[in-house]
């Protein structure tokens, strides 16, 4: 008999853990499958041709080659910071802030276990990455993005209690998993389409290496780059 309870009650176990994880892996399937009400993945209708190309996981060694190219083709951009890379290249962060773009919210650690984390503990990520950025560049951000695109209802409640605006993408490089420069741009040229929210990471050479065939065609191509607020029309920081 007690066997027999031992042997249901760990079935029971493996089915309901099993579900837990497959309904998490759901949620971070898809960032629009939306937890949050009003998550931006793209601006619709569109006047002229634009794009917003965002930068997740700086600053970086690589954050400066690409503010550098930024420069040369009078481009915005939107970078989605984590706090504690905020702390180690506080002078990138600055310098990317004084030069236009945009500066968001990324969590401050961007653990890989964000995704089981309770509200309370995602809320001390949000606010510790909020000050760091404040600390440095003066500025208070409205606009977090979550790492791995990950949404569930702990990460819902704490965005509810910090009233950040939630930005996804509608194109997605892949920059941290296809190796192959060809590839990389011509995945994101093809789909390509005026009012797009481009995901990037400046993290790698790789990124760079696309960055310097990817911008000029998109100047020959007319497209307007700017940054996510200026896409969608909304306040970036707090007055
Ligand atoms: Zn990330």
């Amino acid at each position: 008999m007690l066997f027999l309870f031992f042997h249901y009650s760990i079935w029971w176990f493996v089915l309901t853990v099993g579900l837990g994880l497959g309904i998490t892996a759901w949620g971070a399937f898809d960032i629009r499958l939306g937890y949050f009400t009003d998550t931006f993945y793209r601006r619709k209708h569109s006047r002229g041709k634009v794009i917003a190309l965002t930068f997740d996981d700086g600053p970086t060694h690589y954050t400066e080659q690409i503010l550098d190219l930024l420069q040369r083709y009078q481009a915005s951009a939107t970078f989605f910071c984590i706090g504690k890379q905020v702390e180690k290249f506080p002078e990138l962060a600055k310098r990317l802030v004084h030069e236009g773009h945009t500066i968001g919210n990324h969590t401050f650690s961007h653990s890989p276990w964000m995704g089981f984390y309770k509200a309370d503990k995602v809320l001390v990520e949000l606010q510790e990455a909020d000050s760091v950025i404040e600390a440095v560049t003066g500025k208070r951000v409205k606009f977090f993005r979550p790492p791995y695109g990950v949404t569930n209802p702990s990460i819902a409640k704490a965005v509810k209690l910090t009233r950040h605006q939630v930005i996804g993408w509608s194109n997605r490089s892949l920059d941290t998993i296809i190796m192959d420069e060809d590839k990389l741009y011509n995945r994101v040229v093809r789909k390509l389409r005026s009012g797009d929210i481009v995901l990037f990471h400046d993290t790698s050479q790789r990124t760079v290496k696309v960055l310097e065939r990817l911008l000029p065609y998109l100047q020959e191509e007319g497209y307007g780059l700017v940054t996510v607020d200026d896409l969608l029309t909304l306040h970036a920081y707090e007055s």
